[in-house]
């Protein structure tokens, strides 16, 4: 399985009055994407074995980011993120 980190979208905090990310972790089958659960052996979807978590990917806003950029991002607030976001490449 592929692990996804990923950092989202904004939510309103109604304490502070500030826009914040949420982080979430999902797991996808290499094969064919479709989610799965991290406690998986099959793929729901096309069968394939899932034995352990084979490669990592790093999604902010739904782009995605290298390892290191994503260690940058998770520093940034949500304001300095999105900036930070349109500045690096597009990647498929
Ligand atoms: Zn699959």
């Amino acid at each position: 399985m592929i692990k996804l980190e990923n950092i989202n979208k904004k939510t309103y905090n109604r304490q502070t009055g500030d826009l914040e990310t949420e982080e979430s972790v999902e797991f996808v089958c290499p094969k064919c994407r479709h989610l799965i659960s991290e406690g998986d052996s099959f793929c729901w979807f096309c069968g394939e074995q899932q034995e352990q978590v084979v490669s990592v990917e790093h999604y902010v806003l739904g782009k995605k980011l290298t390892s290191t950029e994503f260690k940058e991002a998770k520093k940034k607030s949500s304001h300095d993120l999105k900036t930070l976001i349109d500045s690096l490449p597009d990647r498929a």
